[in-house]
C-alpha cells in the first residue's frame, strides 16, 4: 500500500499498526491488544466505534437499495431527506441547498468550483482568488491541499496555485507580540487580511476559508475577538449601505467577518471537524457566531462510518446559480457517488441520534473534566502550550514555555534508535519528543495523533476522560525524565 500521509521507508521498513475491531472508545490490533482511541478514528466516530443504530441504517439501506446516482434531475429519498435535515439543523445562517460529495477535501474542491461558477454567473470573472490561512488544514486534493496553509502539503506538489493566498494563523500564543492582549492581536490581523484584500485588490478576492478551531494545523481555538463582535458591525454597515455610503467605517477592533463582508467576498467555514457537537455546540458558526454563506461538512457527518461530505450553499449563492443557469448551461460537477443512499442514511441517523442523545448537551458536561483534567499538566516544564475547546485538545511540547525553543530535532533520530529495539511497530524519526511521547500513549494502550511536537486529541463524545487522563499523565511523567536525561546527555 502507497500509505497516506508516511513516508516511504516506513511502509518497507516498519509493520503498519492494523487495527482490525472497534468497540466504545477503544480501538484492537491485530494482536489484540486494545487501545484507546483519542482521535476518534481520524476525528470522526463521534458516536464510537460499534453503534448499533449505524450499523442497522446501513444494512437496512443495503438491502432497499445499495445505489443510485444524483445526477440529470435524478437521486434518491435518503439523499432528499439528508439534505432536509442538514439545512434544519444549521441555524447559524439560513443554507438553501446541499450537494453532497466522498470527503471534506472533495467538499472544499466543490466550494472552490462552486465560487468561481457564482462569479462567472454574475459577470465577475476576475473575481477568483481565495485566502485561506496559515497552518489551515482543508484536504489533500489539489485544491483543498493548495487551501490549506502545512507547508508539507505543498512541497513536492508544486502547490499552491497563483489564486490561493494565505494570511496570518491566528494563533495567539505562537504570534503575539509582546505586550499585545488577544484582542489587539485579533484586530491586527483583521488588519492584515484587509491589507491583503486591497493589495490584492478586492475585485479579485471570491472567497475567504476558515476552520472554527484550526484542526489539522494544531488543534488552534480563534483569539477572543476573531470571529465575534461581527453583528455590530455588520449592523453599521447596512445603516451606512442603506444611506448610499459604500465605504464602511469599522471601529478599533475590527474582526475578520467584517473585512471579508466589505469587500463582497465569500465566507466559507470549513466545519469538517467542528460540526456535531465537537465544541459543545452543534456547529463551531454557532459558538464564534460565525456567519458564512457556504459551509463544509464530513467526519461526524456519518460519525466516519461511511464516506460522505457535503456543502451547504445560502439562497443567496442558490439563487445566481439557479437563476443564471440558463446563461450558463449545466451545472456540470458531481461525482458517481454523490448523495451515497448509503451513506446518506447512515448520514441521517448519525444526526437523528446526536439529536435524540443531546449531544451538544452531553459534550459540554465531559468536556470541562477533559480539558481541566488535561490544562492541569500544562505546569510541565517540557509543555509549551495545552489548549483546546469542547473535546478537542493538543499540547505543543516546547523547552522553557516558549513558541520559539523547540526541542532539539535530531532527538527524535534517537529516539527511532530507541524505539526500533523496544517495539517494532512505532518508529517515527520525525517525531522528536512528540514522538516519544506517542509511544509511551501507545505502549499503555493510547493513541494520540503526534505531529512534530504537538499532540493532538478529539475523542469520541461517549469518552470517560479520568483513563486518558491519566495515561496521558504517565506520558508525560515518562517525557519529562527522557527529556532530562538528554539534557544532561547533552550537557557533558
Ligand atoms: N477540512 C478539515 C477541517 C479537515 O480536518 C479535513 C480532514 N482532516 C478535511 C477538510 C479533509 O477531509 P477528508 O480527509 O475527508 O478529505
Amino acid at each position: 500500500m502507497l500509505a497516506p500521509f508516511t513516508p516511504g521507508w516506513q511502509t518497507t521498513e516498519v509493520n503498519p499498526l492494523v487495527i482490525v475491531k472497534s468497540e466504545g472508545s477503544y480501538v484492537y490490533d491485530i494482536n489484540e491488544k486494545k487501545y484507546l482511541d483519542t482521535l476518534a478514528g481520524l476525528w470522526c466516530t463521534a458516536l464510537g466505534g460499534n453503534e448499533p443504530r449505524l450499523v442497522a441504517a446501513a444494512t437496512d439501506q443495503l438491502n432497499k437499495l445499495p445505489f443510485y446516482h444524483s445526477f440529470w434531475n435524478r437521486t434518491t429519498k435518503p439523499s432528499l431527506d439528508l439534505a432536509k435535515e442538514l439545512t434544519e439543523t444549521f441555524t447559524a445562517t439560513k443554507m438553501a441547498k446541499v450537494f453532497f460529495t466522498n470527503s471534506g477535501s472533495e467538499a472544499n474542491d466543490t466550494q472552490v468550483k462552486l465560487v468561481w461558477y457564482y462569479n462567472n454567473a454574475l459577470g465577475r470573472p476576475k473575481k477568483k482568488k481565495f485566502i485561506a490561512r496559515a497552518k489551515a488544514y482543508h484536504g489533500s486534493t489539489w485544491i483543498s491541499a493548495s487551501l490549506s496553509g502545512l507547508p508539507p502539503l505543498h512541497q513536492n506538489f508544486d502547490l499552491p496555485p497563483p489564486f490561493v493566498l494565505h494570511t496570518d494563523c491566528p494563533h495567539y500564543w505562537r504570534y503575539h507580540l509582546p505586550g499585545e492582549t488577544e484582542e489587539d492581536f485579533s484586530t491586527r490581523l483583521a488588519n492584515n487580511l484587509e491589507s491583503l484584500i486591497l493589495k490584492e485588490g478586492p475585485e479579485t478576492i471570491a472567497a475567504f476559508i476558515a476552520e472554527p478551531v484550526m484542526g489539522a494545523g494544531g488543534v488552534i481555538p480563534p483569539p477572543a475577538t476573531y470571529f465575534e463582535k461581527v453583528r455590530v458591525l455588520k449592523m453599521a454597515y447596512i445603516y451606512h449601505y442603506e444611506h448610499g455610503f459604500t465605504n464602511v467605517v469599522l471601529s478599533n477592533t475590527i474582526q475578520v467577518q467584517a473585512v471579508v463582508k466589505k469587500y463582497d467576498i465569500l465566507f466559507i467555514a470549513d466545519e469538517v471537524i467542528s460540526a456535531f457537537g465537537r465544541l459543545g455546540t452543534m456547529f463551531g458558526c454557532d459558538k464564534y457566531n460565525i456567519k458564512p454563506d457556504l459551509v463544509s461538512l464530513a467526519k461526524a457527518l456519518s460519525s466516519g462510518y461511511m464516506p460522505i461530505g457535503a456543502v451547504m450553499v445560502s439562497p443567496q449563492v442558490t439563487e445566481v446559480v439557479y437563476s443564471q443557469s440558463n446563461k450558463l448551461g449545466n451545472f456540470s460537477h458531481g461525482f458517481t457517488y454523490t448523495g451515497h443512499p448509503v451513506a446518506c442514511a447512515v448520514a441521517s441517523e448519525s444526526i437523528k441520534l446526536y439529536k435524540e442523545r443531546n449531544i451538544v448537551e452531553k459534550v459540554k458536561s465531559i468536556s470541562p473534566r477533559f480539558q481541566d483534567g488535561l490544562k492541569s499538566f500544562s505546569d510541565s516544564p517540557i509543555v509549551g502550550e495545552i489548549r483546546g475547546t469542547g473535546l478537542i485538545l493538543s499540547t505543543e511540547f516546547t523547552d522553557n514555555k516558549s513558541p520559539n525553543e523547540p526541542f532539539p530535532p535530531e532527538w527524535g533520530k534517537f529516539y527511532f534508535l530507541f524505539f526500533i529495539s523496544y517495539q517494532i511497530s512505532f518508529a517515527n524519526i520525525n517525531g522528536g519528543i512528540g514522538a516519544y511521547f506517542g509511544g509511551q500513549c501507545e505502549k499503555q494502550g493510547m493513541l494520540v495523533r503526534v505531529a512534530g511536537d504537538t499532540i493532538m486529541m478529539s475523542p469520541p463524545f461517549i469518552i470517560s476522560p479520568k483513563e486518558l487522563i491519566s495515561k496521558y499523565g504517565n506520558a508525560l511523567k515518562a517525557t519529562e525524565e527522557k527529556v532530562n536525561s538528554l539534557k544532561s546527555q547533552h550537557k557533558k
